[in-house]
């Protein structure tokens, strides 16, 4: 389900990041959400059919804990680029 968005990850050439600790993430192994612009929640995908923004990856411990905070990201940590 997800291999079209890891591809398109690898065809930008960018690390694929998690967004909430800054991990580099193996976007085939990466948890994909939705940031809904409105609210400014990440969600699962296809929650948010109108306003997403695209998608985000995180990595499966963060999603979890993302999503269990009800959709809200709190970066713990943020590796200088
Ligand atoms: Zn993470």
């Amino acid at each position: 389900m997800t291999s079209g968005l890891a591809d398109l990850q690898k065809s930008t050439g960018s690390p694929c990041l998690c967004e909430r600790c800054g991990d580099v993430l193996d976007p085939d192994a990466a948890v994909w959400l939705e940031h809904d612009t409105m609210t400014g929640r990440y969600l699962a995908p296809g929650a948010t059919p109108e306003l997403s923004q695209g998608f985000f990856a995180f990595g499966e411990a963060c999603a979890k804990k993302v999503l269990a905070n009800g959709g809200q990201n709190k970066m713990i940590r943020r590796k200088a680029r």
